[in-house]
């Protein structure tokens, strides 16, 4: 089985994966552009019981666009959002791509909120027809 570790900027934030994750996509709403600073967010999706959380979090809660509430955990000293929970997915975290600093880690396959999708970004070209879907 996979195992991988993904951590925030300074380090002292850190997860351990065990195995892969059930959907990875990528969002363009504006709300996941302030949070990360870039013009998209990038996500895998895993069920709880895969991750082990090591070092301290804060915690950030928000209501999304959807309409569910998100809770977002990110490093006290550098700030960096490791991971979050949707409470419309129980079960599972969501953990931002980047913070694995992987280049070789799976593409996104679906992208949501394209209405706020900056002109020049693009899904990868073989990535298979869209499916309905509306969740960071
Ligand atoms: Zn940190
Ligand atoms: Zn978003």
């Amino acid at each position: 089985m996979t195992t991988r570790r993904t951590a925030c900027s300074c380090g002292q934030l850190h997860l351990t994966i065990e195995g892969d994750p059930s959907r990875i996509s990528m969002c363009h709403c504006l709300a996941c552009q302030r949070r990360t600073g870039a013009v998209m967010s990038n996500q895998a999706r895993f069920q709880r019981d895969q991750v082990s959380i090591a070092g301290e979090a804060t915690a950030w809660k928000r209501t999304a666009d959807s309409g569910h509430s998100m809770t977002f955990h990110f490093c006290p000293t550098c700030g960096s959002t490791v991971y979050w929970e949707n409470d419309g997915f129980p079960g599972t975290v969501m953990v931002a791509i980047g913070n694995f600093a992987d280049p070789h880690f799976p593409p996104p396959n679906i992208a949501v909120w394209e209405e706020s999708r900056h002109a020049w970004v693009a899904l990868p070209f073989d990535t298979p027809p869209k499916r309905a879907a509306k969740q960071g």
